[in-house]
């Protein structure tokens, strides 16, 4: 007893001692300097050792805001391409916190316009072309990306021409800055290398248009539902499929939601709230895509609402599946080549 009060003594006056020690100048210059070198040291975390298509979630959330959650965007990697869907708030916060090499970035895939999706493609471009990134960034999307595209690089030109002029052409070259629009239709498959993708209808009515994608590379497979509810795309999409990553929206939760609003008197919360409900992919017909189709995990993702307590979460969790998941941001799914393997980590 005596041992262990001396312990509890000694480990609290280290603590009193260590909090004050960051009053002063040089420690702070000391720690400072040890934990700025260790961050810089750290290399990118995508390692590719093998052949494998490698899933990214750099955000999970729609715009309910959510504290914890970047809006949608998910990462597509292999040892040969880096693509991006989508780039909602917050999203590239996650991107270089986790360490993605976007120097090497090669294109933006969007699925449709509504904000929660094309925030931060400015912000994507930036951080790529910073860290030298070899060509103008892509984006590329359904008819009316140019237009988003023609106004982006409008918009950000005096931006762009500070920072070239401060760091100087040979860091910043101009043309590097200056987003490339690349128009996709509906079914059109595009062929890099090893990966394939293909475009296919999305079901946002009445948002037009909207698609999601379909990712191939060495016989393992990833479909990106976008914001959609599903449809007969989405099974035909999904056939064989490694992994779904499909939009959710858990009807329960947001039943309480617009109760609670109406109770509240907050009649245009309640009229939105109770809008969206028919645009996105409940639950319930998830699970059913589930049971009717052979695609072997499904995540959930562009969660309406992300999940903000354990309550929520419980709520969105309702009769899943065991082969799906809610996800969370900076989570993982490895699929190397030549296996039927799904692996799933967090960073
Ligand atoms: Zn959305
Ligand atoms: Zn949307």
């Amino acid at each position: 007893m005596y041992k262990l009060v001396t312990i509890l003594v000694a480990l609290m006056i280290i603590f009193t001692l260590s909090v004050a020690s960051l009053e002063i100048a040089s420690v702070q210059d000391l720690l400072m300097r040890y934990l700025t070198k260790a961050a810089m040291s750290q290399t990118s975390e995508v390692v590719h050792e093998k052949k494998a298509l490698k899933v990214f979630v750099c955000g999970t959330s729609s715009p309910i805001p959510s504290p914890d959650r970047a809006q949608s965007c998910i990462a597509v990697l292999t040892p040969e391409h880096f693509y991006i869907v989508d780039s909602g708030a917050g999203s590239t916060d996650n991107l270089i916190s986790s360490r993605l090499p976007t120097d090497r970035l090669q294109g933006l895939f969007i699925t449709h316009f509504h904000s929660d999706h094309i925030a931060e493609i400015p912000e994507v471009n930036l951080n790529s072309w910073i860290q030298g990134r070899a060509e103008p960034l892509k984006i590329i999307g359904p008819p009316g990306i140019e237009k988003i595209v023609t106004g982006l690089n409008m918009a950000y030109a005096l931006d762009r021409q500070y920072r070239t002029e401060h760091h100087g052409t040979d860091l910043l070259p101009p043309t590097l800055g200056v987003l490339k629009a690349r128009t996709l239709s509906i079914g059109e498959v595009l062929q890099d290398g090893d990966l394939r993708v293909t475009v296919f209808q999305a079901d946002h009515a009445p948002v037009q248009p909207a698609v999601g994608y379909k990712f191939e590379y060495q016989g393992r497979s990833l479909v990106i539902s976008g914001d959609s509810r599903v449809t007969e795309h989405t099974y035909q999409m999904v056939e064989g499929a490694d992994l779904l990553l499909h939009d959710a929206l858990s009807e329960p939760t947001l039943s309480h939601l617009i109760e609670a609003a109406a109770a509240a008197g907050l009649s245009r919360n309640e009229k939105i709230l109770s809008d969206v409900l028919d645009y996105h992919a409940w639950t319930s017909s998830l699970r059913e895509l589930g049971e009717q189709s052979n695609v072997r995990m499904v995540a959930y993702y562009h969660l309406v609402p992300a999940p903000r307590n354990i309550l929520m979460q419980k709520i969105f969790e309702r009769d899943l599946p065991k082969n799906h998941l809610i996800a969370k941001d900076k989570m993982w799914f490895d699929l190397p080549a030549g296996s039927k393997e799904i692996i799933v980590s967090e960073d």
